[in-house]
């Protein structure tokens, strides 16, 4: 931190937080406050700009709402008049819909008293005007719609606002709203308290930080971009295209992977080869791109953070990630929402694992994908499948693994996987690989757009007028559609390695939910392992050391 490092560490109740926050607090579990909330909390509640400088996942959300909640109680004290205090920005609607939840969370004990909405989906003007109109104490929105909500007339804060915040500080200017912000400003007061949140402190943020701040006090954790390896483990395991697919089918219907786990694959095509190959053993999953509407990702998120869905296939959009390559994305030929970010804006929330199909394209996007697990203090753990040709960039990331946790030793534990005990998944894991082809892939992101067309508000009085079209394109079969075969969702006890035979529930349905399963440990040393680190249980113990067989 660049500020003085107090030894005493500040729990939530020594902040002077309203008693409604901490009950909020206590309902959400949260223990101890975050390294970033523990220093950034008390600052921000003396009034002061801060610029905080957090990795992903370190609580920062909460780091500012909960001050900018906390002001707005206080100011009810003194006064009954209904007025929007705070503005919140971010440059995503991912982004907003996410931030209003954690002060939804946090005001759960207080939400008359504070009120707060999301203007970033982009509904009509008119529609969100009813609400702007109540003077809700906090406004989320992306700089853009806030923007025409000011010009409209619908939002004035040229009085009221007392504190401004922008996270994700690093993105906005390069999700091109340098012009919006700079217009922004001058429909604020004189005088308001302002933070910016960023994962990083590019020349964006300096830029920002010279607009917006005030003799600010920057909070620069000094801590590496990913948690530490006891909170955070990384494995790897070498495997070519077949063999990841094999590994991964049998790592989720052994159980061996328990808990909400984000795939991460390189290309859009190959989410829905993972969806379908998957989907052939009845392993339910969503699929996560950046060429879907801003709706349906979030929904798809929202329906992985509800438990609908344990698993999503994510395309990593490495343009999505740097705000440096945003013009490069204008260029690109298909579309993509410019408010989305799969990796970074997105919170998939307790995230246990992070399997890489395909390992990333650079370091940069393996921190953001690993920094979707372990997030706030919770354990998590990195699965990286490194092919021959991906090998360079592994060891990329290891040297930077390396100098970012100060070690000389490598970050990686090797993942014990024994291929051949696994045979029988390996022949079944072929054909389903082999049936998901190139125009079936084509097909199901086809099926895709129909669906959004079918939901498309816009379209629905187009369909009414000619609804032999809407015909057309519903009994338009797809050709190529993958065969499912009931059989395959099964794991009949003859393939399950006799190393896991043992093992209660495998090969059959589990009921408890769980992280991971150390293979051979009792219930109660289970529970403890867990505790520590959970993906030790992914490790195929019995595996190393074969039963003699005389
Ligand atoms: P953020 O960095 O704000 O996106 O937060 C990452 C995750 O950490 C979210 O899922 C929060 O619910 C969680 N979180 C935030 N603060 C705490 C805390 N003090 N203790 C445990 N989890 C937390």
């Amino acid at each position: 931190m660049d500020e003085e490092n107090d030894e005493k560490i500040l729990n939530f109740h020594e902040m002077e937080i309203d008693d409604r926050i901490l009950k909020a607090i206590a309902k959400l579990g949260w223990q101890i406050p975050t390294l970033i909330q523990e220093k950034a909390i008390p600052l921000l509640l003396e009034g002061k700009d801060v610029l905080v400088r957090a990795r992903t996942g370190s609580g920062k959300t909460a780091a500012f709402s909960l001050p900018v909640i906390q002001k707005i109680l206080s100011s009810k004290d003194t006064t009954i008049h209904q007025e929007t205090k705070a503005l919140i920005l971010a440059p995503s609607k991912e982004l907003c819909e996410q931030i209003c939840k954690v002060v939804e969370s946090l005001t759960i004990k207080c939400s008359r008293e504070v009120r707060c909405i999301d203007i970033a989906p982009k509904a009509d003007l008119q529609v969100q005007k009813p609400m702007l109109v109540e003077k809700p104490d906090i406004v989320i929105s992306t700089p853009a719609r806030a923007l025409q909500h000011i010009k409209a007339g619908n939002l004035n804060i040229k009085e009221s606002l007392d504190m401004l915040v922008i996270d994700e500080a690093d993105l906005v200017f390069s999700f091109g709203y340098e012009d919006e912000i700079k217009d922004l400003l001058k429909y604020l007061p004189k005088i308001y308290q302002a933070i910016l949140a960023s994962a990083t402190l590019s020349e964006d943020v300096k830029s920002l930080k010279s607009l917006v701040l005030h003799n600010p006090v920057t909070l620069k954790l000094e801590e590496p971009d990913l948690a530490p390896t006891t909170q955070l483990t990384h494995y790897h395991l070498a495997a070519e295209e077949l063999e990841k697919a094999t590994i991964l089918y049998a790592l989720l219907k052994l159980h061996l992977v328990r808990g909400k786990t984000i795939i991460f694959v390189n290309t859009v095509d190959k989410c829905y080869k993972i969806k379908l190959y998957l989907e052939q053993f009845g392993i339910p999953t969503c699929v996560l791109n950046s060429e879907l509407p801003a709706k349906t990702r979030c929904h798809s998120v929202n329906q992985f953070n509800q438990g609908v869905y344990n698993i999503i296939v994510a395309s990593d959009e490495k343009a999505l990630e740097q705000p440096g390559e945003f013009v490069d994305r204008k260029k690109s030929k298909r579309r993509k929402d410019k408010e989305s970010g799969v990796s970074r804006g997105i919170d998939f929330q307790f995230v246990a694992n992070v399997i890489n199909f395909d390992f990333p394209l650079d370091t940069q996007s393996y921190v953001h994908r690993a920094g979707r697990t372990a997030r706030g203090n919770n354990q998590g753990s990195v699965l990286s499948f490194v092919s021959i040709k991906e090998q360079g960039l592994h060891e990329d990331v290891e040297k930077c693994l390396k100098t970012g946790h100060n070690t000389e030793e490598s970050v990686f534990k090797k993942y014990q996987f024994k291929l051949e005990e696994v045979e029988p998944f390996k022949y079944r894991a072929q054909d389903a690989w082999r049936a998901v082809t190139r125009i079936a892939v084509r097909e199901a992101r086809l099926k895709e757009i129909k669906q959004e067309i079918f939901n498309c508000k816009k379209l629905k009085s187009y369909f009414e007028d000619n609804p032999n079209d809407l015909k057309v394109l519903r009994h338009d079969k797809a050709l190529h559609t993958v065969r499912i075969q009931q059989h395959l969702a099964d794991v009949p006890d003859y393939i399950v390695p006799p190393t896991l035979k043992n093992l209660a529930g495998v090969g059959k349905k589990r009921k408890r939910k769980g992280v991971f399963k150390k293979i051979g440990e009792s219930s109660s040393s289970k529970y403890q392992a867990k505790k520590r680190n959970p993906l030790l249980s992914m490790k195929f113990e019995g595996f190393q050391k074969k039963k003699k067989t005389s």
